[in-house]
């Protein structure tokens, strides 16, 4: 009888940190049905409904163990996401020091896998006799900025920002400071120092995987591949993306069946982003004079774009809209507040295009059905990604920011008819219809990704 594989993974709170190491998890038990994960789970208050729904589904080769949540006010009051995110974990060290010691005191565990900012963990990969990897959620461009950040940091002085040129990371489409990641906005900021330590200390791992694949980032893959740069070894194992429920009755789904083949805009920020009114009141009316379709996921107006992310917001997001928005764009439009069946609806004929604000799984997930985009970062590594989206891969359109700091309805109006009915939407749907197959093939049997999670799952395989 083949061995049982032991796997620890450690996500981090948030539903697009959380549920990615959960599906990866998953991937690698279907694939491989003699491997056994325990995800050990740290949270901020209590987990977010979306991601219960996914708890409970786990199949039968995976388990979890719930630690006591970390209460929010026992994090640095006022920190940033990612500050929360990683305190959340440092708070979680004991018990999960504690799970993994009861876990492999019976049973060898070969692995232990965990998220970016629960990364902290893997100091006890060593004491308990695992090898140590970190399941990069995003793209390779952002991993390489990760391994590229201490060689610039010791290299200049003043912010990124101020760099009169794009920076040139290795293997990557230049990217403006001003567009990196929010933790290397400010270089004096506790934030950037959190950030450095953990990109100096992801050299150390015995692997990184990434949701991302080689026929769609070839270049940064190549770059991190190369031998000299003393980096670890590189996993391209996506895109993996969550399944989605069945949607079918959901009032959505039925309005998406009445349009016509293409012609909806589906307009989100992902699980947490929000706008601030002004720029609510702004799309809004750029969403109503393009006269196009559009299905809009609205959340309640707060001047921090990433205020719903770790914790559920109050207040009723449809009465920031305009008024007499909703009874003018009856026959146009349909507004869910705060969120959608989004799978579901990026698979529908009627989807032929996405307003997003690039979070990582959102663009995989767009990836897989073959819908253009229209890239409207907010928060984290979204900036990076639009770059590598619109400037790279020519698959989405970024709207320009004006000086009052908001994108106005004109604007608005102009990106939506150009990828909704310009010649370079028809190209940009085009290319993106190929990386829809190349996806799709990465993850068939024989596919990169596939091959590239098997050959590691044999190395596993074959310490036990
Ligand atoms: N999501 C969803 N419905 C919504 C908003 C988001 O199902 O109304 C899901 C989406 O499908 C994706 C995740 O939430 O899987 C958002 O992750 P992403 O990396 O795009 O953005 P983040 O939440 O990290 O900002």
């Amino acid at each position: 009888m083949e061995k049982t594989v032991h796997i620890a993974v450690v996500p981090s709170p948030g539903f697009s940190h959380l549920v990615p190491i959960l599906q990866f998890s998953k991937r690698l038990v279907q694939l491989h049905p003699n491997f056994h994960v325990t995800c050990i789970i740290p949270s901020l208050g209590s987990h977010p409904s979306a991601s219960k729904s996914i708890l409970e589904t786990l199949p039968p080769n995976m388990n979890s163990i719930f630690l006591q949540p970390v209460k929010p006010k026992d994090l640095p009051q006022g920190g940033a996401i990612e500050t929360q995110m990683q305190f959340t974990v440092t708070l979680s060290l004991p018990s999960i020091h504690q799970a993994l010691k009861t876990l492999t005191s019976s049973t060898p565990f070969v692995a232990l896998v965990a998220d970016p900012f629960a990364s902290e963990v893997l100091d006890f990969a060593h004491e308990f006799n695992m090898l140590s990897y970190i399941y990069v959620p995003t793209s390779a461009t952002t991993l390489s900025w990760s391994f590229y950040l201490p060689i610039l940091d010791k290299e200049t002085s003043c912010e990124y920002r101020d760099f009169p040129e794009p920076i040139k990371i290795p293997g990557c489409v230049p990217i403006h400071g001003s567009d990196l990641n929010n933790q290397a906005q400010d270089r004096s900021s506790q934030v950037y120092k959190r950030f450095l330590q953990r990109a100096q200390q992801i050299r150390l791992v015995d692997g990184i995987f990434i949701n991302s694949f080689l026929e769609m980032e070839t270049n940064p893959i190549k770059a991190l591949k190369e031998e000299g740069r003393g980096y670890p070894p590189v996993y391209p194992v996506g895109p993996i993306v969550q399944t989605g429920d069945d949607a079918k009755g959901l009032e959505c789904v039925t309005w998406l069946d009445k349009q016509q083949v293409g012609s909806v805009l589906y307009v989100s920020f992902g699980s947490g982003g929000t706008l601030s009114q002004e720029q609510i009141t702004e799309l809004a009316y750029g969403l109503e004079l393009s006269n196009h379709k559009f299905l809009w996921v609205v959340r309640a107006p707060s001047s921090l774009a990433s205020d719903a992310y770790l914790s559920a917001q109050n207040g009723d997001p449809l009465q920031s809209l305009p008024s007499g928005f909703l009874e003018r764009t009856k026959e146009q439009g349909m507004v869910i507040p705060s969120w959608a069946p989004q799978i579901q609806v990026l698979s529908h004929r009627s989807v032929g295009g996405f307003l997003t604000h690039c979070g990582w799984n959102s663009v995989l997930e767009s990836v897989l059905k073959g819908v253009p985009l229209i890239t409207w970062p907010l928060f984290a590594e979204q900036r990076m990604n639009a770059v590598l989206l619109s400037e790279g891969l020519k698959v989405g359109k970024r709207p320009r920011i004006g000086e009052n700091g908001l994108v106005e309805r004109v604007e608005i109006v102009e990106v939506i008819k150009c990828l909704m009915e310009g010649e370079e939407g028809r190209k940009m749907r085009e290319i993106m219809n190929e990386f829809k197959e190349a996806a799709t093939n990465a993850l068939k049997e024989h596919g990169s990704s596939t091959k590239t999670l098997s050959q590691l799952a044999l190395k596993w395989e074959s310490l036990v």
